[in-house]
């Protein structure tokens, strides 16, 4: 475990960021309007991953919580001849790829607006347990999950992004494989099935690393079987906001990927839809 590695490999990945954007920000205006920036203009040493799955009518959401719904308004050709489209989207703040505020399960810490950008871009690293997982749906990430990772990449660095790979996501948006179960209220909250975060882990990563925030591919940073959400409130009370539902983990290195976790900046939420993607360097 090697604290020297961490800093060139940080600077690498904002570096990166740095490069990316200045060379969107060179890149010549487009002639026209309707000329898309050329993928010229992203470095040729840096890929940009989707981590978020796509909201519609496939999307999954707890089983007490309302579908998404697409609301169409207008798609049509209007009275003066040009073409219009406008929906309401119709959402709950948890379903999907979705943020969850410190406030989501610790009173009076922070709501969905008042999240640090700091801790929603940055390096993140990737915690793989798809192995473990795979025997046991109910798997827990443990401590040694992640002294383990760090004896292979060195120690996770103070406000790093922590993403939990179960390999869950390969499974959306099939119900039955993904949440353990197709049905719906209480008795579904039931027959939840999926991997989550240990409490000890979650305090590990809050208590000995001062991580910035924690994501996981799966419906929760607690497992389906959990009843007392600790791995959340720990989070929680230390203001350290969470991930849910990514997608795409597995296209992301161990190291060197830069996080970009934007959600939707809702007043005195507790958490909402989340379009979270990241700079890959390639090597
Ligand atoms: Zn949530």
């Amino acid at each position: 475990m090697d604290r020297s590695r961490l800093i060139p490999v940080q600077r690498a990945a904002i570096a990166t960021l740095a490069l990316a954007l200045a060379a969107a920000a060179c890149a010549p205006a487009p002639s026209t309007p309707a000329a898309s920036a050329p993928a010229s203009a992203w470095p040729g040493d840096a890929a940009l991953v989707d981590l978020t799955h796509p909201f519609d009518a496939h999307t999954l959401v707890w089983p007490t919580s309302e579908p998404f719904r697409l609301e169409k308004v207008f798609d049509g050709t209007t009275p003066g001849g040009w073409h219009y489209a406008s929906n309401t989207v119709h959402t709950t703040e948890h379903g999907g790829t979705h943020l969850d505020a410190p406030i989501h399960f610790a009173a009076g810490r922070q709501t969905a607006d008042q999240v640090p950008l700091t801790r929603l871009v940055g390096p993140a690293v990737v915690v793989d347990v798809t192995e473990s997982a795979s025997r046991d749906a109910d798997y827990l990430v443990t401590v040694e999950d992640v002294t383990r990772w760090e004896s292979q990449h060195g120690v996770i660095e103070r406000g790093a992004r922590v993403l939990l790979r179960t390999g869950w996501s390969s499974r959306w948006p099939d119900a039955v494989r993904y949440l353990g179960t197709a049905s719906r209220g209480e008795a579904g909250v039931a027959q939840l099935h999926f991997p989550g975060l240990h409490p000890d882990a979650a305090r590990f990563l809050v208590e000995q690393r001062g991580v910035g925030a924690v994501g996981i591919d799966t419906a929760s940073l607690d497992r389906g079987q959990s009843t007392t959400f600790e791995a959340h409130r720990i989070l929680a009370a230390a203001d350290v906001p969470g991930f849910e539902n990514l997608a795409n983990l597995d296209r992301l290195p161990s190291r060197g990927a830069l996080l970009m976790a934007l959600p939707m900046k809702v007043g005195g939420g507790s958490g909402g839809p989340l379009r979270a993607v990241a700079l890959v360097p390639r090597r």
